[in-house]
């Protein structure tokens, strides 16, 4: 549902519970669509685990750094008066597979390709479908589809750079499934973007919750900060309440209120991931492009993201480039992913219980194993999320079907609800309007 869907709110009462990305993007689609919103964050500040941290280096993340751009997202930017940073060309959208020691762009042998093709056309032709199975699990879809060592380098890697899910455990019909969808099943809205790929505002994402904190002030939407919802305070309810809260926030909240769903998301296990935004010397990678992903059991890290530089320290420092020509030199600034399900856990500690000295620790022997020497960074900060993503499991997707369609005057919306990139939660926050105009009991 996209936006200026016809729907009308009619100054209808609704109430937001949690002003991450998800509870934003929804009260964004429900104060245009003429609802009289309330949000409600438990939290000092709106954003959730999105924000920016200034540096004397320039801007890092403290989790997401993009969004895979659609139509909507295009629109959403738009109506939000933010700006986009120049999407990337040519080498600086280069993706890399650690292997063999270094970052490679293909990262399978000549024998696992060719392997690899002969396994999916064996699977399109003999079994007539290559679309995941119920109850399958990534690993036994990989060595169905593509045979085992090329799964693992490929598709079990890049799964991982996104879900940090085990692929033994992960549902490959969750995280695959949408792809392959018959055309008009497919939630993907219809129209194109102006370029496929991440899109990031420009100034960091912290823009993007500035941009919705403001147009939702403009528009009469009321955020109140340190202001927690418990079960108690919807009991009496008498507005649908779009629960945006986290598996966690959300589970708590069901727990009084809707005891079968809450039941079905105590099934979801959530999983520990730190950020690390650092920035290294000018000159110490030879790398460059988007990022590189490490393949499951063989590192520490999940991936890294290699940013633009930033223009150098001074005046200018922070500045964000206009422009990829005008980011040619200056400190490298880069995103360093760790935890995860298959974390190797110091002392049974999982990533986010490790001291800020242990992390940089971490990302140092990575990045040398990347770049073949040793860098301090000039700067890093650390930003640590216990419960950052659902572990889209076999057993989670057994629950996955209570989560929706909502019932009750209770909308669930999160990264658990349809996906974890934010271009999914936007759909589906753009889909709430019409489907809480439809199902909504006000008395
Ligand atoms: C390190 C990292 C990197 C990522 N990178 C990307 C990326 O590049 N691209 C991408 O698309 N996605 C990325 N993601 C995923 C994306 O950031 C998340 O899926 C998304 O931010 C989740 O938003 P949310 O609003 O659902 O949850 P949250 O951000 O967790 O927000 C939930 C909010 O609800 C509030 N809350 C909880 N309980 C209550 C209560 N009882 N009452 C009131 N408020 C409550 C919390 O305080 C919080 O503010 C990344 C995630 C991480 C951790």
């Amino acid at each position: 549902m996209a936006m200026g869907s016809g729907v009308s709110g009619g100054g209808r009462p609704v109430l937001v519970v949690g002003a991450g990305f998800s509870g934003l993007s929804a009260a964004h689609f429900l104060t245009r669509a003429g609802f009289d919103v309330e949000i409600r964050e438990a939290a000092a500040r709106p954003g959730g685990m999105i924000g920016t941290l200034e540096t004397p280096y320039g801007p890092v993340e403290t989790a997401a750094n993009g969004l895979l751009n659609s139509a909507l997202v295009e629109d959403t930017f738009a109506a939000l008066g933010v700006r986009t940073r120049p999407a990337p060309t040519g080498s600086a959208r280069a993706r890399f597979v650690f292997r063999g020691g270094r970052p490679r762009r293909w990262p399978l042998s000549f024998a696992e390709s060719f392997m690899a093709l002969g396994s999916l056309a064996r699977c399109a032709l003999v079994e007539r479908s290559l679309a995941p199975r119920a109850g399958e699990t990534v690993r036994e879809w990989g060595t169905r589809a593509l045979s085992a060592s090329a799964a693992r380098y490929s598709i079990e890697t890049a799964l991982q750079g996104v879900y940090a899910g085990d692929p033994e455990r992960m549902s490959a019909s969750l995280v695959l499934g949408p792809l392959f969808r018959p055309e008009g099943e497919s939630s993907s809205p219809v129209r194109r973007p102006r370029f496929r790929g991440t899109v990031s505002p420009l100034g960091g994402m912290g823009r993007l919750i500035d941009g919705f904190k403001e147009s939702l002030a403009n528009r009469g939407a009321r955020l109140e900060l340190l202001s927690p919802v418990g079960a108690e305070d919807l009991r009496a309810s008498r507005r649908p309440v779009v629960l945006a809260a986290g598996v966690a926030g959300a589970r708590a909240i069901l727990d009084g209120l809707d005891r079968e769903r809450a039941d079905a998301l105590g099934r979801v296990e959530t999983l520990p991931l730190v950020s690390v935004g650092a920035h290294f010397p000018e000159g110490s990678s030879p790398w460059r492009g988007f990022g590189c992903l490490f393949p499951p059991y063989e590192a520490d890290a999940l991936g890294v993201l290699w940013n633009e530089p930033v223009g150098g320290i001074g005046p200018s420092a922070g500045a964000v480039p206009e422009s990829p020509l005008e980011a040619a030199s200056g400190p490298l600034s880069e995103t360093w992913i760790l935890g995860g399900a298959l974390f190797r856990a110091t002392a049974g500690r999982s990533a986010t219980e490790l001291a800020d000295h242990e992390i940089l620790d971490l990302v140092r022997r990575e990045r040398r194993r990347v770049t073949g020497v040793d860098h301090e960074p000039l700067h890093a900060r650390v930003s640590r999320w216990p419960c950052a993503l659902p572990h889209f499991t076999v057993e989670m997707e057994k629950a996955a079907s209570l989560f929706r369609p909502n019932r009750g005057n209770l909308y669930l919306l999160g990264n658990y609800t349809g996906g974890i990139g934010l271009a999914r939660i936007l759909e589906q926050a753009a889909s709430l309007p019409a489907e809480i105009a439809r199902t909504g009991v006000w008395p």
